[in-house]
């Protein structure tokens, strides 16, 4: 036998089973963006990696160590995105929807990077994510957070899910509070890891975003930004959070939340869970005001958000009784005869019902196992097509949830039943 290919690790496969849970909840976000007013957009998977090593930010786990570059025959250098914010801010200039307008976009897909493979951290992830470009004042970044929480909401999931919130400050109050940061890890400059170490250097706010357990107390004990916010700054976020607090939401404020790109200024959120483990942040976002000028378009206000679709899987789950049902009918036949009887049949129907779900046994089997099949798809209804029925032209039809005697009918009968 030919030996057996496997899969990339940490691409997995999703299989059926767990596509209805992704599904539902795919329709339910989807469904509340939409009731926003943001529009989709679809990009593609790669780009020239450029793009993210100038927005990014070279010196950030993602670029560094985590995307997939290669040349293409061209001799191009091309990435398999790690994130979507990139791609969509060119996407936006490339097409000129930011002249004299706003947007408000969302997009889904997979993204890539290259880690290491465990729970809730793949190579190959999904996100679902919006932006909203052109808009200045807090409000919209309300209103960003407020539809991110309407998602948790509306798949059942706010009480297991917990807003941080931090302000990055503009440019300027980063350039002065980074000198405080690089005195303050220097005086403990023994206590750093490698990573730490060399960040020091280069992009120190990157320190507080290590996940190594060792480096926790001392970045604990940091400065915080918010000290060194200046007026504006300060103004956007205390009037984002009355905007919050007025809407009823709870947070926590957390200073030492960076996030894991360059490019965010003013507000920094993130969704975290302690159902998951390690890998507990299921939804960060933030405003990114540089990031269409840094890619030669004209200064332009912008906020975002990004969620791991598996880990927000993870939890729905969870919450979520078994098996939904696959199927309003399933189709029976005895014998050759009675299979070519049930196509044509079954086509009647589909014309007839449009929106019905009806799964007609292919091939040959046994009532036993053909009901049984039946009930595993969790139909309401099997059709049962014999030799009796076929001579009678009439459908039996047996109620697999209900305490109901069996029928027998014709097909215009039987559409008035399955209506
Ligand atoms: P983390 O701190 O877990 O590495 P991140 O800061 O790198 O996350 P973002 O770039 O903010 O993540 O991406 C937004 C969301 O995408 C994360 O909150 C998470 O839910 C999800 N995500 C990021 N990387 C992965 C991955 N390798 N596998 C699965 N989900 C991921
Ligand atoms: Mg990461």
């Amino acid at each position: 036998m030919a030996q057996l290919i496997q899969s990339i690790r940490g691409m997995n496969d999703l299989l059926p089973e767990v596509l209805t849970y992704w599904h539902a909840l795919e329709s339910v976000i989807q469904k509340i963006m939409m009731n926003y007013g943001y529009e989709e957009i679809r990009l593609p998977i790669m780009e020239s990696t450029e793009l993210f090593s100038r927005t990014i930010g070279e010196v950030t786990d993602v670029v560094e160590k985590e995307m997939y570059t290669f040349l293409d025959r061209n001799g191009d250098s091309l990435s398999l995105r790690p994130e979507a914010t990139a791609g969509c801010v060119r996407a936006c200039l490339e097409h000129g929807l930011l002249h004299n307008a706003t947007q408000r976009l969302w997009y889904s897909g997979p993204m890539f990077r290259y880690e290491r493979p465990q729970k809730g951290r793949y190579r190959q992830f999904y996100q679902i994510g919006a932006e909203a470009l052109g808009f200045e004042t807090p409000d919209i970044d309300a209103e960003i957070i407020m539809m991110t929480a309407q998602f948790w909401e509306a798949l059942g999931l706010t009480d297991q899910i917990e807003l941080q919130l931090n302000s990055l400050g503009s440019v300027a109050v980063r350039r002065n509070y980074r000198e405080q940061l690089v005195q303050y890890f220097k005086s403990h400059q023994s206590a750093l890891d490698e990573d730490s170490k060399r960040r020091l250097g280069l992009n120190p706010l990157r320190i507080l975003d290590s996940k190594n357990p060792e480096m926790q107390g001392l970045i604990a004990n940091a400065p915080s930004i918010l000290d060194y916010l200046d007026e504006a700054s300060s103004k956007h976020f205390n009037t984002l959070r009355q905007y919050l607090d007025a809407a009823g939401l709870n947070y926590k404020i957390n200073p030492r939340l960076v996030r894991g790109l360059d490019y965010y200024t003013d507000t920094a959120f993130e969704w975290v869970t302690e159902q998951l483990g390690a890998q507990g942040t299921v939804c960060g976002g933030g405003r990114y005001n540089g990031l269409v000028e840094q890619l030669g378009g004209q200064a332009t206000p912008a906020i975002g958000f990004a969620m791991g679709l598996e880990r927000i899987v993870e939890l729905y789950k969870a919450k979520q009784a078994s098996v939904q049902s696959k199927a309003d009918v399933y189709l029976i036949t005895d014998g050759e005869r009675a299979r070519y009887e049930g196509f044509l049949l079954s086509q009647k129907l589909r014309k007839a019902l449009p929106d019905l779900q009806l799964i007609m046994h292919c091939g040959s089997g046994g009532f036993k196992s053909q009901f049984k099949k039946a009930d595993k798809c969790g139909a309401r209804f099997a059709l049962i097509l014999g030799e009796d029925e076929i001579a009678q032209h009439k459908v039996s039809v047996k109620f697999l949830r209900e305490e109901k005697e069996q029928l027998s009918v014709t097909f215009e009968e039987l559409v008035n039943v399955l209506k």
